[in-house]
């Protein structure tokens, strides 16, 4: 077991240049306020899946419960390497021993919930689950996953912590 409890993270929220724009979300003010507690596990399902940085953005489209992973202009559907990238990738955290995860809000392949979904007609109907996030939720139904959005809230974050360190008991 790892002294400190291991969190799995959207990678580009620790400052890694690896979204679509070859930027980051580097989301300061939580790693400053977990990073003494916590080991960061950085994933990026996009650029481990071997897409580049920059790449193209890519959405979800169609049915809820099984939507497509889909770039925007190309119309590329990455839908199956992402799932099974995912399937893979839950197993070797499995090894880590994580205690949470913390998601990129928003995002086709990290987002846990109102990510972007646009349905047969076009419409954003706010209601996807990010391909990697859902596997990996799947898989670890009892470990605690948020949102970095959420984590802003002292409230949420104390919740979270705590919630990690009692799933780490159970380990
Ligand atoms: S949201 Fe997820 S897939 Fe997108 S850049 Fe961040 S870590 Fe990579």
């Amino acid at each position: 077991m790892p002294i400190l409890p291991r969190i799995g993270i959207s990678q580009c929220l620790l400052g890694d240049n690896v979204r679509y724009d070859g930027g980051h979300k580097l989301d300061s003010v939580l790693i400053e306020t977990l990073g003494q507690q916590v080991e960061w596990v950085p994933v990026c399902p996009e650029v481990e899946i071997g897409l580049g940085t920059p790449r193209e953005p890519m959405h979800l489209v169609g049915d809820h419960h099984a939507p497509r992973l889909i770039t925007l202009n190309t119309r590329m559907d990455h839908t199956d390497a992402m799932t099974r990238f995912a399937q893979q990738r839950v197993r070797e955290l499995e090894a880590l021993n994580l205690s949470g995860f913390v998601f990129k809000s928003a995002s086709p392949s990290c987002g846990i919930r109102q990510v972007p979904l646009f349905n047969t007609q076009g419409i954003d109907t706010h209601d996807g689950v990010g391909l990697f996030a859902r596997t990996l939720m799947e898989h670890f139904p009892e470990m605690p996953v948020e949102e970095e959005s959420l984590l802003h809230d002292p409230q949420v974050l104390k919740d979270f912590l705590e919630r990690v360190f009692d799933y780490r008991k159970t380990r």
